[in-house]
């Protein structure tokens, strides 16, 4: 198989995943295009780290697919893994090495290590390479983590919340344009967050889950376009909900109230003019009031 040609470098198609009688994936299905940021979003229990479970090859299928670069990662381990550079969410490093151990160590594993690379990183990070792992701070540790995922440019960088550790400036400076270089390059960074405000800011491409399911999945681009935010007024106080045609979300009491919509701008200025009101705000709203709008919910 000519895997160059294949476009999408992940796709996962109708997959479910029951734990016990618990639904940690319900029928999930997306596209992840190459030379691209991929954000996944969701709270906690959303399903992000069993969906990149499966991304791995670490849990099989019980119900869909999954095909890494065209291949089955169950099936296919060496097609796949080979070819992934990966951050978990608990970062796994083994805790008796120093830093420059660890370099060392997994270099071994990767013909396309660029040692150059990893010190370039290390020095950025600040990595002190004499340093234990096991005393090294949750951030440091992160950033280790990620340095090991980084340093032989692999064609698809999975990173599980890299964000959790790391403080915000490091989060801003480095990782968000680790992410860009990655994707500016060619290849492919998937990773996952509960920072709607970092997605927003670094992906070109968003699932947003929630409770096992994506509720919505597309380019950020199109999700904005898509989305409106208006604030209407009455002359009269109204005491049911106004209708809105394309609502997600309708809040406000009396005179006020704020509407966030899906579809067409025209549409639900249309329907806000019908129900008597007048909007006196229209804009776009952030991806975290669209995540609450969609998903129904505040806790993520
Ligand atoms: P977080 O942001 O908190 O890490 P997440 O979105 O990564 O959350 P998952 O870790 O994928 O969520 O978990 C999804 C659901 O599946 C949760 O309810 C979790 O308790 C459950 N779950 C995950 N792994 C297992 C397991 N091995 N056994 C039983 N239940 C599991």
């Amino acid at each position: 198989m000519n895997t160059t040609s294949i476009t999408s470098i992940i796709e996962v198609s109708g997959l479910s995943r029951k734990f016990d009688s618990k639904l940690a994936l319900n029928n999930i299905t997306l596209k992840v295009p190459r030379g691209r940021v991929f954000g996944l979003v969701g709270g906690n229990g959303a399903g992000k780290t069993t969906l990149i479970k499966h991304i791995l090859g670490l849990l099989k299928a019980e119900t869909g697919s999954v095909r890494v670069f065209g291949f089955d990662p169950v099936a296919d381990p060496v097609k796949v893994l080979g070819r992934i550079g990966y951050l978990s969410e608990n970062r796994d490093l083994p805790a008796w090495m120093r830093v420059d151990e660890l370099l060392r160590y997994t270099q071994a594993f990767y013909p396309k290590w660029d040692m150059a690379f990893a010190e370039e990183l290390r020095h950025q990070f600040g990595l002190d390479p004499s340093a234990k792992i096991k005393n090294l701070s949750r951030g440091e540790n992160a950033k280790a983590g990620l340095l090991i995922a980084l340093a032989y440019r692999p064609e698809l960088l999975l990173l599980d919340e890299p964000s959790s550790g790391l403080d915000p400036v490091v989060r801003r400076d480095i990782l968000e344009a680790i992410l860009r270089t990655v994707a500016d390059e060619g290849r492919t960074a998937f990773f996952s967050s509960h920072l709607l405000d970092e997605v927003e800011r670094v992906a070109d491409d968003v699932a947003m889950m929630f409770a096992g399911q994506v509720v919505l999945s597309g380019t950020l681009d199109d999700i904005k376009e898509n989305h409106h935010r208006l604030i209407f007024r009455f002359d009269a106080p109204q005491s049911i909900t106004p209708q809105v045609p394309g609502a997600l979300s309708i809040a406000g009491s009396g005179n006020e109230w704020t509407v966030i919509c899906n579809g067409s701008r025209q549409a639900a200025i249309a329907g806000v003019a019908r129900a008597g009101g007048r909007v006196v705000a229209d804009d776009t709203p952030s991806l975290d009031e669209i995540f609450v709008a969609r998903a129904g919910t505040k806790h993520i």
